[in-house]
């Protein structure tokens, strides 16, 4: 498995090779509604920018107290660590993201790019059609970029690609509904990381075997189950920690985890339109997730169905999306006497202080209570 991590910690050296052997571009994006599909079957190579933890010493003069992950990003483009990108795409959606593309922009004005729309109601009528054109646009942009026409067949092939990408993740995933799960909680987050910034086709082949590895494995005993939610993540420091103290994470409900790759694309004759219902349909993340509310909802069926004992919300310092959105959570988690811890975390966690916390929500799930824990007990 530390192939994965080290694919996570390497993928600015994976990226560059993938460039050197096949001569084509590569796009990073910011957003996770990004159909990385119509630019895979453009023959570009789509890659997730993602957090690192390095000392950050060049974003403040671009972004003033925005979240971690944005401001990371940006830290990384400005000490040119994406130097080897030939583009950049965003789609509508958090603000902090937007300022970091933006940011991003206006340091280096050459880079071709791309802002998508989608829509922030993605279930009112007209959403489908307006989002289909988009992509239409996008399709063309791409077109007119790479001197390349995207044929029905390469969409077609894309989406084949893809769909069986996330085939093969949510096989490895389902591993985990087992009462003694053959894989951590930390090694499926830094799998599912891995597979935002390679070439799909490959991960593919890696998974195969890999599939075929786990049935050799010793099951994980007596660990306690935890549910994660919250802002998106970079690493599996959280999930690490849990396992250090006999717990293992073995569901998740994060923009860079499970919901990653939860539904496909249902093939249809106008292509994009499929890819439009696609993203449209994911599970949403909060700033989408407007009219019927169904976060929720999707959050308990996955609790229930990956038989968690409790559920750690970690969100990350200045996400207004996640910190609006945690109130409905945590109604929800108290209705249903569901125990639940909420971190906020930074740059890193603090060690000592998320240890001792942790340790003492493990004592309350151990023990079988079904109350509340920490400060905003107050707030119920
Ligand atoms: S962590 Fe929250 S605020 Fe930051 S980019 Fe993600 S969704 Fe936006």
């Amino acid at each position: 498995m530390d192939q994965f991590k080290q694919l996570v910690e390497n993928r600015h050296a994976y990226a560059q090779s993938w460039k050197a052997r096949t001569g084509g571009k590569v796009l990073g994006w910011y957003e996770p509604y990004f159909p990385e599909e119509l630019a895979y079957a453009a023959g570009i190579l789509p890659v997730r920018l993602l957090a690192r933890h390095e000392p950050d010493d060049r974003s403040e003069k671009w972004m003033y107290a925005a979240c971690y992950p944005a401001r990371d990003i940006l830290n990384q483009f400005l000490k040119g660590r994406y130097d080897y990108l030939d583009g950049m795409v965003t789609v509508e959606g958090c603000q902090w993201m937007y300022h970091a593309f933006e940011s991003t922009l206006r340091s280096r004005p050459e880079f071709w790019n791309h802002y998508l729309f989608l829509p922030d109601y993605t279930d009112a009528p007209t959403s489908k059609t307006v989002l289909r054109s988009e992509l239409q646009v996008f399709q063309e942009k791409l077109e007119a970029w790479t001197g390349r026409t995207v044929t029905d067949a390469d969409l077609d092939w894309a989406i084949e690609v893809y769909n069986k990408n996330r085939l093969l993740l949510r096989q490895i995933y389902e591993l985990r509904r087992a009462q003694e799960p053959v894989i951590l909680g930390s090694e499926m987050m830094h799998l599912i990381l891995a597979d935002q910034v390679m070439d799909k086709a490959e991960m593919n082949e890696i998974l195969e075997r890999f599939l075929e590895e786990l049935e050799q494995r010793t099951p994980h005993r007596d660990c306690i189950r935890l549910m994660l939610i919250g802002s998106e993540t970079s690493d599996a420091a959280l999930e690490e920690m849990a396992e250090s103290l006999g717990a293992n994470v073995v569901v998740d409900e994060l923009d860079t985890g499970s919901s990653y790759f939860w539904n496909n694309v249902l093939p249809q004759k106008d292509r994009l339109m499929a890819l439009a219902l696609r993203y449209l349909g994911r599970p949403h993340n909060p700033i989408k997730d407007n009219n019927w509310r169904r976060r929720p909802q999707h959050i308990f069926e996955l609790y229930e169905d990956f038989s968690a004992d409790g559920v750690i919300i970690a969100k990350q310092i200045y996400c207004h999306l996640h910190g609006t959105d945690n109130y409905a959570v945590w109604k929800l988690l108290r209705e249903r006497n569901i125990p639940y811890l909420f971190f906020e975390r930074d740059t890193t966690l603090p060690e000592e202080e998320t240890r001792l916390r942790l340790e003492s929500f493990l004592t309350v799930v151990r023990q079988g209570a079904t109350h509340v824990c920490g400060w905003h007990k107050t707030l119920a």
